[in-house]
C-alpha cells in the first residue's frame, strides 16, 4: 500500500477533522482516523471511507499524552507504510467557559495539553519520520496542518485558556514552517470560523441571531466540509510556494469592518 499517501488527522470521529478524514481518503490518501471517546463514530467514519472504496483505520488515542502521540504516529506508519501529512485537528473548548476571574489551573492544564502542547509534540514526532521518508526518498514531501481557529485573534473572556492555546498555534506554525521547509515539509495553519459542529451546538441559538445580524459578512454557519475542502487544496499541491501560512475559513469573520 505504500504508494498511496498517509494521512494522520486527529479527532477524526467529529466535526471538522471527520470531514478532513473523509476528503482526503476520497483524494486517495490510506487515512488514521483518531478519536478520543467516540470509537462507534470513529469507526462509522471508516465504514463510510470503506464504502467508497478508500482505505482507513481508527485509532484510539489522547493527543494530550506522551504514549498515546507515539501510538497514532506509529500505527499510521505501519498501517500505510509512510507518514506524508499530519492534521492536527482534535481539540476541545473550555470547560464549563467560566469567566476569566474564575479561571482554573486545571482547565487550564486540560485545554492547553489538548490544543497546543498535544499538537506542538505531536507535530515533533510527525517531522521527525517526515524528514527520514523524504531523505530516503519514500516521500516527495510532507505537510503539517494545525487547525487553529479565530479565537486566535477573537477573544472571548470566559474561555481565556482556549483563546490562548489557539495564539500559540501560529507559533508553533511559524516556527514548524522555518525548521521544516529545507527538509520539504511545508506547515499550515487553518483558521475555521464559526462552524456548525457539536462543539457549536450549545451556542447555536446565539450564533444564528449573530449571524443573522452579519457578524460575518457571507453571514452562514461554516460547514466542516468549508475547511476540509482548504486542506485538500493543501495536500493537492495547491499552494507550493507557501509555508508558515494562515488560511482563514471564516465566512470573511477576520475582516476589520466599520
Ligand atoms: P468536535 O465536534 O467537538 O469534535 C472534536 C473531535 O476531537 C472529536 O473527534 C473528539 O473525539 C476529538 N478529541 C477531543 N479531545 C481529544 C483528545 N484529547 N485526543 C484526541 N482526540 C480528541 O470539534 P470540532 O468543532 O470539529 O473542532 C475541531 C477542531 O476545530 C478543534 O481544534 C477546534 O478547536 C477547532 N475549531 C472549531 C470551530 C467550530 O466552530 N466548531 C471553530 C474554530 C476552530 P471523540 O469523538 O472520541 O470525543
Amino acid at each position: 500500500m505504500s504508494e498511496k499517501l498517509v494521512s494522520l488527522v486527529t479527532g477524526a470521529s467529529r466535526g471538522i477533522g471527520r470531514a478532513i478524514a473523509i476528503e482526503l481518503a476520497r483524494r486517495g490518501h490510506v487515512v488514521l482516523v483518531n478519536y478520543h471517546a467516540r470509537q462507534d463514530a470513529a469507526d462509522a467514519v471508516v465504514a463510510e471511507i470503506h464504502r467508497a472504496g478508500g482505505h482507513a483505520i481508527s485509532v484510539q488515542g489522547d493527543v494530550s499524552r506522551t504514549e498515546d502521540r507515539r501510538k497514532l504516529v506509529e500505527r499510521a506508519v505501519e498501517f500505510g507504510g509512510r507518514l506524508d501529512v499530519l492534521v492536527n485537528n482534535a481539540g476541545i473548548t473550555s470547560p464549563g467557559r467560566h469567566d476569566l476571574l474564575d479561571a482554573t489551573e486545571q482547565n487550564w492544564d486540560q485545554v492547553l495539553g489538548t490544543n497546543l502542547k498535544g499538537p506542538f509534540f505531536l507535530a515533533q514526532l510527525a517531522a521527525r519520520r517526515m524528514v527520514e521518508f523524504v531523505r530516503a526518498g519514500t516521500i516527495p514531501s510532507g505537510k503539517i496542518i494545525n487547525i487553529s481557529s479565530i479565537s486566535a485573534y477573537a477573544m472571548s473572556t470566559d474561555r481565556a485558556d482556549y483563546c490562548i492555546a489557539k495564539a500559540g498555534m501560529a507559533a508553533v506554525t511559524a516556527l514548524l514552517a522555518d525548521r521544516l521547509a529545507l527538509e520539504n515539509i511545508q506547515v499550515f495553519e487553518v483558521c475555521p470560523g464559526i462552524i456548525a459542529t457539536d462543539m457549536t451546538a450549545p451556542v447555536r441559538e446565539k450564533y444564528d441571531t449573530r449571524l443573522a445580524e452579519g457578524l460575518v459578512p457571507l453571514r452562514r454557519w461554516g460547514q466542516p466540509e468549508d475547511v476540509a475542502r482548504v486542506v485538500g487544496a493543501i495536500v493537492a499541491d495547491s499552494l507550493p510556494y507557501c509555508t508558515g501560512e494562515r488560511i482563514n475559513v471564516d465566512g470573511g469573520f477576520h475582516i476589520r469592518r466599520l
